[in-house]
């Protein structure tokens, strides 16, 4: 009896073991909103909870996407006027909010412009200065308004691509959450989700593209359960006649944002807040950025140059490690 026992502990001790030196854990990859993404969760329930945050982002893109021909944004573009979904409702409101506060670095309402240069549908070209002032025109006339659950686009289009992602990527780690999942990490293009903390319970290591060589780091930050969001000029653009043109757009001028920045990464547990402040302080360029910053204090950031140097808000400073950089105080 008393060998048994033995070999039974001896089994369980194992087992144990096991379970605290590799992790189980299941990674779902899948195509949606134009992007590659890839969802990582850890735990017994793995595979499940990995679905059915899958099946929630698939359900998003559809709704929002506006490339999917029956989506809400779609059909707003195209009637001028559409009944929301709670999600669309929330993205729309907060979008306007988002424009008011970035000052209008970040706009939902600039489709007309994005796909005058071709993005999202992928005919790019360079428009004629003349198609550019007359598109930012009628842009400017416009307005697009959200009552009662309907958003009414009078002039404008809108694109919903700057927030999406965030947006998916929040609402994905809510789905493994309610699931009972402790410990996730999404990634989705430029945009990182983490639940949790690692298995073994230390903090997750976030690797922050170098713009200038796209298959190096410039940096790792070592972070908690947050949203970790890039935008980079290098993640879309086209090339004519040796200059490239990229997908982030200056609203005001209506080409391409070219503010010395060459990528900026935003900090915050917001998915949301993360995705649209990434394109609204790659439009403002470092110095409008930093003073944005000073001004709230709901998330942290890094930028770099289209030299190479790299900035660092404050809070961040014992989180990031990589080349040398300049921390932004208050
Ligand atoms: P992101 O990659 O999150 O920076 O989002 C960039 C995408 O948002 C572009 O591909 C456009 O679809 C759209 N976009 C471009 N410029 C802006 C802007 N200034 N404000 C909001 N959305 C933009
Ligand atoms: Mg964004």
């Amino acid at each position: 009896m008393k060998k048994w026992a033995a070999v039974l502990l001896s089994a369980l001790l194992l087992l144990a073991l096991g379970g605290c030196g590799e992790a189980k854990s299941y990674t779902k990859d899948l195509f949606s909103m134009d992007t590659v993404m890839s969802l990582t969760v850890y735990g017994s329930d793995a595979r499940d909870a990995a679905e059915a945050a899958a099946t929630r982002i698939t359900a998003l893109e559809a709704e929002l996407s506006v490339t999917k021909e029956d989506s809400e944004i779609a059909r707003l573009n195209r009637d001028g006027r559409c009944a929301l979904s709670d999600d669309a409702e929330t993205l729309l409101t907060r979008s306007l909010a988002l424009e008011e506060e970035t000052g209008g670095a970040f706009s939902p309402a600039l489709y007309s412009l994005v796909s005058l240069w071709g993005f999202t549908t992928g005919s790019y070209r360079v428009p004629a200065d003349a198609e550019i002032q007359t598109v930012l025109a009628q842009i400017r006339a416009g307005s697009l308004t959200v009552a009662d659950g309907t958003a009414i686009a009078d002039g404008v289009q809108v694109d919903l691509g700057a927030v999406a992602k965030g947006y998916a990527a929040a609402e994905a780690a809510a789905v493994l959450k309610e699931q009972g999942v402790t410990s996730a990490v999404l990634s989705l293009g430029g945009n990182v989700q983490t639940v949790g903390l690692k298995p073994d319970g230390s903090l997750w290591h976030i690797g922050i593209r170098d713009p200038q060589n796209e298959s190096e780091n410039l940096g790792v930050l070592e972070v908690g359960e947050t949203a970790v969001v890039t935008s980079g000029g290098y993640q879309r653009y086209f090339e004519e006649d040796g200059v490239r043109y990229i997908h982030i757009m200056d609203p005001a001028t209506g080409y391409p944002a070219d503010s010395g920045l060459s990528s900026v990464t935003i900090v915050t547990t917001d998915g949301f807040l993360a995705d649209g402040l990434s394109t609204a302080l790659y439009v403002m360029g470092l110095d409008r950025a930093s003073e944005f910053w000073r001004g709230r204090d709901d998330f942290e950031a890094v930028l770099v140059t289209d030299g190479g140097e790299i900035y660092v808000t404050e809070g961040l400073q014992g989180s990031f490690s990589g080349g040398e950089f300049t921390v932004i105080a208050r």
